[in-house]
């Protein structure tokens, strides 16, 4: 490996724009999961031409790059186990074009996705991913981490969005993936590839993005279940019944019980609550799915429904859901909420089973887990809360973690449904994608000879997450 140049990175992109004080490099060592490591230096490029000129550099140099957005990932994604120069691409933060026309936009990637939607918003179109952190997470991060949200039920992922990339290669070489059309059946879709990627093939410099329009009519609903089967029951009835729903949220006991400590909101104490939503054009055809969700959750024992369309009732319905991350921590004392297997999908019939096996998993080692999620598009998300600065519990989390992926493969899951791979969830995405590992090594290597893009991710993650890094806490025994 080369000598890092930074009176050459320093010219290239301004004194300004290159960190190296160990306050910041702190700061960049770490993002929204358990892990930290410290990079060599931080480096604000502005243009494309100068992110170009790095990679020349670092890859003829064999200095490892780590592309970040807000750093919000929860896995470890842009924390830098390599060591190497952390690419902040918050300041390339132009919205370069909105046509209405033909239905795209283009932007830069360090556009953070409540600014995009600001922009959309006075034509009357919105940028569906929307993940709860779209306050912070920059378009770039989405794409690269495959972001989706509480409306991925209808609306899809950041797969979905994305028509077109153009991204500089590892060699510096500027490439255009994908179109501005709506189809196109062009070979290889290479703007998909880099969906879900986190910055270990290329640098996404711009996005060529479809929008949907904003609805006129949005009706919340809520139903309260004594029994997770039954929430579950009326989860793969409502996803079977040909309903459309634009939100369809599972909260478990756990979670009720966090939200009511931390906001004092009343929420029943029951053991799970179902929030659904339609929408649409049409008051009529929104009254006919909502209509269609209320029944089947009434059949399934679904009590205290209410239904509205008023905004009012609409936001304090959800202001559970909505603060339910930060709420978790306020569960008990002494525990505090973790992002470890944070997040992972499974069939709609085997969301209350899961649920329940979670909870199972973590009362037999001795730590709490909460079931929540997404689960119209048959996202679960869970979150381990735990006394932080006990090594037992860390040696519990981590063989819960690994029980609780076991399980989710079994019955046909996936590792991840939003929150991507980094370091946390990559020990299980090694045992799911078993048969493709050899594969994503040679793509990553057609796109990457030198490996210097975010390097020990995905694939070449290490096989222990607790090991992998340090952690963001200090243990005793
Ligand atoms: C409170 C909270 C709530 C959240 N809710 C959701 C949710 O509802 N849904 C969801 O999907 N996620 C959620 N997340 C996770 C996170 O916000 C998303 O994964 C988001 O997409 C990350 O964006 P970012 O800009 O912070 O990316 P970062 O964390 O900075 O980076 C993520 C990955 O993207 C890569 N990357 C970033 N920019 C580029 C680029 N220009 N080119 C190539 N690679 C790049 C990085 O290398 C890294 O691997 C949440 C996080 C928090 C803290």
């Amino acid at each position: 490996m080369g000598k890092l140049d930074t009176s050459f990175i320093r010219r290239l992109v301004g004194e300004n724009n290159v960190l190296d004080d160990p306050a910041d490099l702190y700061i960049y060592g770490s993002d929204s999961s358990v892990h930290e490591a410290l990079p060599w230096l931080v480096v604000r490029p502005q243009t494309v031409e100068q992110i170009q000129d790095l990679l020349r550099h670092a890859n003829e140099k064999g200095i490892p790059i780590i592309p970040r957005g807000s750093g919000s990932g929860m896995c470890g994604q842009s924390v830098p186990i390599k060591g190497g120069i952390i690419l902040d691409m918050k300041a390339m933060n132009r919205i370069l074009e909105v046509n209405v026309k033909d239905g795209y936009c283009r932007c830069e990637p360090g556009v953070v996705d409540d600014d995009l939607n600001l922009a959309l918003k006075p034509h009357g179109f919105f940028y569906p991913p929307t993940p709860a952190s779209s306050r912070i997470a920059t378009i770039g991060g989405e794409i690269a981490n495959n972001a989706s949200g509480v409306r991925s039920v209808k609306y899809g992922a950041a797969q979905d969005s994305v028509l077109g990339l153009k991204v500089v290669l590892a060699n510096g070489d500027l490439v255009s993936f994908g179109a501005t059309t709506r189809v196109s059946a062009t070979g290889y879709p290479m703007e998909k590839l880099l969906v879900g990627s986190e910055g270990t093939l290329a640098v996404i410099v711009e996005a060529t993005l479809r929008f949907v329009p904003i609805p006129k009519f949005r009706c919340l609903g809520v139903a309260n279940f004594n029994d997770l089967d039954d929430a579950g029951n009326a989860i793969s009835e409502i996803m079977a019944s040909g309903c459309q729903p634009s939100m369809l949220e599972l909260m478990d006991h756990v979670a009720i019980t966090a939200v009511n400590k931390a906001m004092d909101l009343g929420l029943p104490d029951v053991a799970a609550i179902l929030l659904f939503e339609a929408d649409g054009m049409v008051k009529e055809a929104v009254d006919y799915e909502i209509d269609k969700a209320k029944i089947i959750c009434e059949k399934h024992h679904g009590a205290g429904v209410e239904l509205s369309y008023k905004e009012k009732d609409r936001t304090r319905i959800f202001s559970g859901r909505k603060k339910l991350f930060p709420a978790l921590s306020k569960y008990k004392e002494f525990l505090s909420s973790t992002s470890l297997a944070d997040d992972m999908a499974v069939p709609f019939s085997r969301m209350a089973q899961t649920a329940r096996k979670i909870h199972e998993v973590a009362d037999k080692h001795g730590i709490v887990m909460t079931a929540y999620g997404h689960c119209g598009a048959g996202c679960m998300h869970t979150k381990i809360l735990m006394d932080t600065t006990k090594k037992e519990q860390w040696r519990a989390a981590e063989k819960a973690v690994a029980e609780i992926y076991e399980y989710v493969h079994a019955v046909g899951g996936t590792t991840s449904a939003e929150h991507g791979i980094g370091l946390s969830k990559a020990p299980a995405f090694k045992i799911e994608k078993q048969s493709t590992l050899a594969l994503m090594r040679e793509v990553k290597r057609a796109f990457d000879p030198n490996n210097i893009m975010n390097p020990g991710k995905l694939m070449d993650a290490p096989d222990n997450w607790v090991s992998a890094t340090r952690l963001r806490y200090s243990t005793t025994e």
